[in-house]
């Protein structure tokens, strides 16, 4: 059976410097697709790059909420026009809110988000969601808007209540490191009691290290980790999560 990391920053130097040999070892781990999130105007033009030199890598473009220092009209205008260049670009991400970094200007980030939004409904993709301390907020918009794709919430931490809000506009939650601290509680309890077709599987590396690896880059081979964690923690066949991810993720992303 083969994994799917939805959503892994390869462009990022730490990680791109050594590529080959991290989807190599990937591989080896059974981990054969990777979804590559944009993060601002900047890298998008290396993801396409990156994407199209690698096999199994799929790129998304977007401007991330924590990115934002200027005026955006003119990236805006530039996502539109690479969206119709671009026909293998599948999510429209990483796009959302974040309202737990310092200074947190939340009309700023809607203004940045909210066109985004129009445009995955425009161009019909789904979106690849960051949101921190923010659901509500983004849950309001997405009751709006209605995007007929939905979505992916990556590295989900919020609570039961949102979770299920997501699951019934669409939205699959994202799962990743976390997961493997015993101290998340919280979300194991989600993890556990959540239908199984309700996640997809992720590593954010070079961010986000599992347990065990706190302070190292994280690669892309550790959602077979993530996978055998989420496992034992439902007590369900390994076989039978990797199936339902890759499902939820392929039907997303149309992969
Ligand atoms: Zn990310």
């Amino acid at each position: 059976m083969q994994l799917i990391d939805t959503h892994c920053h390869l462009d990022f130097p730490v990680i791109a410097a050594d590529i080959e040999a991290v989807l190599r070892r990937a591989r080896q781990s059974g981990v054969t697709r990777f979804v590559v999130p944009g993060v601002d105007r900047q890298r998008w033009a290396g993801i396409l790059t990156l994407c199209q030199q690698h096999k199994g890598l799929y790129p998304a473009l977007g401007l991330h909420p924590c990115f934002l220092a200027h005026d955006h009209t003119d990236d805006l205008q530039r996502l539109e026009q690479l969206l119709q260049q671009h026909p293998e670009i599948v999510a429209l991400g990483e796009i959302g809110l974040d309202l737990f970094i310092p200074d947190a200007d939340l009309r700023a980030q809607l203004s940045v988000l909210h066109p985004q939004l129009l445009l995955a409904k425009q161009y019909d993709k789904p979106v690849l969601l960051h949101v921190r301390k923010a659901h509500d907020q983004l849950l309001k918009q997405l009751r709006q808007l209605k995007l007929p794709r939905a979505g992916l919430v990556h590295a989900f931490a919020g609570s039961q209540q949102q979770a299920v809000e997501y699951l019934q506009l669409g939205f699959k939650l994202g799962i990743g490191g976390a997961i493997t601290y015993p101290r998340a509680l919280k979300l194991r309890r989600l993890v556990a009691e959540l239908p199984l077709g309700s996640f997809v599987l992720e590593t954010d590396s070079p961010d986000m290290p599992l347990c065990g690896y706190q302070g190292q880059v994280n690669y892309p081979e550790r959602v077979a980790l993530i996978a055998a964690t989420v496992a034992d923690i439902r007590q369900e066949p390994l076989a039978a999560i990797i199936e339902a991810s890759v499902l939820q993720s392929t039907n997303i992303l149309s992969l």
